[in-house]
């Protein structure tokens, strides 16, 4: 992860800082939802990128999603999911045939051989239903924590903050953390956001991370957070 990107220092300005970084104290409930209340304000309610119509073409688009866009895996599910509509199917699909299909997509040939252990897991383990626990759907093959997230709240609606690189680094820049690790930022995040808003928090982090605090060149002058965010000069000495 590019740490310049990612407005993450390496040293904590302040805070509890460790190789994994901080959570800052200069980041409270009250600024917090200010923040959040922002960011809705002028994002509305985002929805998620991936399309998707059930657990199983969610937890099946997350595990292809992983170090590429949501719009390439949204361009080669519709055919999978054709050929594939449910565990059962996927479990007996071949891995050359699942190879071909969703070749575009980035580690293809490594996510072919996780998708199809996963329906594997998911029939021999569970009955052919996608489980809705956090331990158990941590267990299967290419889920991870913050894939975990992302299918418990999209999924079941329950509530998780998954962090992926637009979240860690609108996270960073706005000053929740200074962390370039995903599970620190996400504590420093469920720790002054609470439980209600982690789902739409999610949504809406990642939404202001691809139209506005962009990677390369944000977009300050025209960003809905600019008075409370650590990145432009608020709070000195916290500034990434
Ligand atoms: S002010 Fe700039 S760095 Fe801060 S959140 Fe907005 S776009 Fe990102």
């Amino acid at each position: 992860m590019a740490s310049k990107h990612n407005g993450f220092s390496g040293n904590a300005a302040s805070g509890r800082a460790d190789r994994r970084g901080a959570c800052l104290p200069t980041m409270t409930p009250a600024r917090s939802r200010r923040i959040v209340a922002a960011l809705l304000s002028h994002h509305g309610n985002p929805g998620p990128a991936l399309k998707y119509v059930n657990p199983y073409q969610l937890a099946v688009s997350v595990v292809l999603s992983a170090q590429t866009t949501d719009r390439q895996v949204n361009s080669v599910t519709p055919r999978l999911f054709e050929r594939y509509p449910d565990f059962a199917d996927l479990a007996r699909a071949r891995i050359a045939d699942l190879e071909s299909i969703i070749r575009s997509v980035g580690f293809y040939r490594t996510k072919a051989g996780n998708i199809r252990a996963l329906a594997r897991m998911v029939m021999e383990r569970y009955a052919g239903r996608l489980p809705s626990g956090r331990d158990e759907l941590m267990s299967l093959p290419g889920v991870g924590r913050k894939s975990t997230n992302v299918i418990l709240a999209m999924g079941f609606g329950i509530p998780a903050f998954a962090v992926d690189t637009h979240v860690l680094r609108v996270s960073n820049r706005i000053g929740y953390a200074r962390s370039d690790n995903p599970d620190m930022v996400e504590s420093c995040l469920t720790a002054v956001i609470p439980q209600s808003d982690w789902i739409s928090g999610h949504l809406l982090f990642i939404k202001h991370g691809r139209a506005i605090c962009k990677a390369r060149g944000p977009l300050c002058g025209q960003c809905p957070v600019n008075a409370h965010c650590d990145f432009v000069g608020n709070n000195p000495g916290t500034r990434p």
